[in-house]
């Protein structure tokens, strides 16, 4: 029925469009019609790799494409603007070069010899040993463990929400969720090279968000024992951002009241200084206001607007656990198909959520 109707609705859009628009928008819509009902909560929709490994940063203009070939319109407000803002900046580049997997994986061999040769040296001077191969031995047994500690402490904190990406894609999930899309960066190692991509993928949040509000609602009876773990668990999630020196009521959310009124009683004084002369600013660049702001949603707020801004936290992070099947959650026969809104993956993102910071 509902395919009928879009059909319909097309033929008449088509007789009204001139000609050209008709050529295009009949090998564009269709597919739009038939392809978009079909996707599922999971799936990746378009994923395009980085240029290189010392340069990562990828084709925006071949992700439109595709998206659009898919029957996504995204305005490049919503997209190209917010995602240049958050990964085209050349420290968050170079964050990614020397954070990615196949940096570390260069870095475990050079980790082993530098290890051993500091471990070798200090019990050289300390133990005299007449066979150098039982030394050698338990030189090579003590850095293979330090060097398996330090990989792993790696590996696990890639697993965790990253401040330097997953968090600036904040901004970006937060007007690509409206088009039922998510983004993320994942980046493994695989046959010795390195994969670093960019994701979209399907969402729909609207089941997610009832959930999580739901979850967020029975809990309101012990809503200080809830808002103390939120706390724990995200206090390490803090926004560092420059305080515009004209107007101190912008970006406002999230700041605890103390660290208001602390930014208040400075912002004046600097605000004036700097609207005296335009000379002068040069000058002041390095001595810029900053002000921090919590990721933990407030506890005046309603439980809907706290589970919404917990899933567009979470969200980065989650997609790039989901796309790198690093998602740890039942089994999947085990699997609780009425709670999980996700047809990819042993765990949802709202399940997510709960399991990292409700639990
Ligand atoms: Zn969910």
């Amino acid at each position: 029925m509902t395919s009928e109707m879009m059909e319909d609705r097309n033929g008449v859009c088509h007789v009204v469009e001139s000609e050209v628009d008709v050529q295009r928008q009949t090998k564009a819509q269709p597919q739009a019609n038939n392809n978009r009902p079909n996707w599922s909560n999971g799936q990746c929709v378009v994923s395009v790799p980085s240029y290189s490994t010392l340069n990562p940063s990828f084709d925006l203009s071949l992700c439109r494409a595709k998206l659009e070939n898919d029957g996504f319109q995204i305005p490049v407000a919503d997209m190209e603007v917010p995602l240049k803002t958050a990964l085209d900046v050349p420290s968050v580049r170079r964050y990614m070069v020397f954070n990615s997997a196949l940096f570390h994986f260069i870095m475990a061999p050079v980790l082993y010899v530098v290890v051993w040769c500091a471990v070798f040296s200090t019990l050289h001077l300390y133990i005299t040993v007449s066979d150098y191969w039982v030394l050698c031995l338990s030189v090579s047994l003590v850095s293979i463990f330090l060097t398996t500690a330090i990989i792993f402490i790696l590996h696990h904190s890639n697993k965790e929400i990253n401040m330097n990406i997953d968090i600036r894609l904040i901004q970006v999930n937060e007007r690509m969720v409206k088009h039922k899309l998510l983004v993320a960066v994942a980046d493994w190692v695989q046959n010795c090279t390195g994969n670093m991509q960019l994701y979209f993928v399907y969402w729909d949040m609207s089941r997610c968000l009832r959930a999580l509000t739901e979850t967020l609602e029975e809990r309101s009876f012990v809503a200080n024992d809830t808002q103390n773990k939120l706390k724990r668990k995200m206090s390490h999630l803090v926004l560092v951002t420059e305080v515009p020196a004209v107007d101190p009521e912008v970006g406002g959310s999230g700041g605890s009241d103390a660290e208001d009124q602390d930014s208040d009683e400075q912002r004046p004084l600097l605000g004036q200084e700097d609207t005296d002369g335009s000379t002068s600013t040069s000058q002041r660049e390095d001595t810029k206001l900053t002000a921090n702001y919590s990721l933990v949603p407030d506890v005046s707020l309603p439980a809907q607007a706290k589970a919404y801004q917990l899933l567009m936290t979470y969200s980065a992070a989650y997609v790039k656990l989901l796309v790198s099947e690093r998602l740890s959650g039942p089994s999947h026969h085990r699997m609780r198909p009425r709670r999980n809104h996700c047809t990819t993956a042993p765990l949802c993102l709202c399940q997510y959520i709960k399991k990292k910071l409700l639990q």
